[in-house]
C-alpha cells in the first residue's frame, strides 16, 4: 500500500523533505534549472548544490511532496539498496584530454541501471581517461577510458568504510560496458549478504571469485 508520506501526521509535523530531482549526469538545460528555482521559492525553500544534484531544502514535508509532484522530474534515490545516479566527468568533446566519450556512456548506463534495487547501495562512475575526475576508484563499479577501451575497477567506496577499488578487467569496448554491468550486478545480487556494498563483498570472497564468474576472459588483465 502506497500511503503519501505527507499523510501520516507525526512525519508531517517532525521531517524537512529535502526535494532532490534526479538530473543524469547533472547535465540540466537552464529551462531546467529555471523551473526547479521557480519551485523552490513558491514553496521558500533554498537551493543547495551538491555534486551533480541539486537539491531544495527547508521545505516542510507536505510541500516538498507537492514540489516534487510540480516539478514532474524522477527523485534522486536515497534508498540503501539501490543503485544511484551514474557520476560522469565531463569528458568529450569538452574536455581535450578525453579518451572515451564518458558523457554518452554515463547516460546510457544511467538510463539502464539508475534506480535498480542491489542487496546494498551501488555508485557507478564513468572517466573518459585515467585522470578519473569523476572519482572512480571510490565507487562500486569506476570506469575510466584509455585509447584501448575502459578500464573496470570493483568494490570501491567513499563512505563510513572508505576504501579504493582494484582494476579488476581492461580494454572494454564502450558498447560492450552494459553488458559487463549487468554481469557484475548479477553477481553482486547472488552473491552479497543484506546491504553489504560490493566490495565488502569482495573483501569476503576474494576479487578472483567475482572475475571468474563475471569477467569475461577477453577482458581479464592475467587470462
Ligand atoms: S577524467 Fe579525463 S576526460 Fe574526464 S574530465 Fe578529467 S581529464 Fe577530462
Amino acid at each position: 500500500m502506497n500511503i503519501p508520506l505527507a499523510k501520516i501526521p507525526i512525519l508531517n509535523k517532525r521531517v524537512r523533505f529535502p526535494v532532490s530531482p534526479h538530473i543524469p549526469g547533472g547535465l540540466a538545460t537552464p529551462a531546467d534549472l529555471c523551473r526547479i528555482a521557480a519551485v523552490a521559492e513558491k514553496y521558500g525553500g533554498t537551493l543547495k548544490i551538491a555534486g551533480g544534484n541539486i537539491v531544495i531544502i527547508g521545505l516542510t514535508l507536505a510541500d516538498g511532496e507537492a514540489a516534487m509532484n510540480e516539478l514532474g522530474m524522477r527523485p534522486e534515490s536515497f534508498l540503501s539498496n539501490t543503485i544511484r545516479g551514474v557520476t560522469m566527468c565531463a569528458g568529450k568533446p569538452d574536455c581535450p584530454r578525453a579518451q572515451q566519450d564518458s558523457t554518452a556512456l554515463g547516460l546510457a548506463l544511467d538510463e539502464e541501471f539508475f534506480d535498480q534495487q542491489t542487496p546494498g547501495k551501488l555508485r557507478i562512475g564513468v572517466s573518459g581517461c585515467p585522470n578519473c575526475c569523476a572519482e572512480v576508484f571510490v565507487k562500486d563499479i569506476g570506469l575510466f577510458g584509455t585509447a584501448a577501451g575502459f578500464t573496470v575497477i570493483l568494490g570501491g567506496s567513499s563512505g563510513r568504510q572508505a576504501q579504493v577499488g582494484s582494476i579488476a578487467a581492461g580494454n572494454v569496448p564502450a558498447e560492450e560496458t552494459a553488458a559487463l554491468i549487468r554481469r557484475i550486478v548479477d553477481y553482486y545480487r547472488n552473491n552479497a549478504k543484506n546491504k553489504e556494498r560490493l566490495g565488502q563483498t569482495i573483501n569476503r570472497l576474494g576479487l578472483d571469485h567475482l572475475v571468474s564468474q563475471a569477467i569475461p576472459s577477453q577482458y581479464r588483465l592475467s587470462k
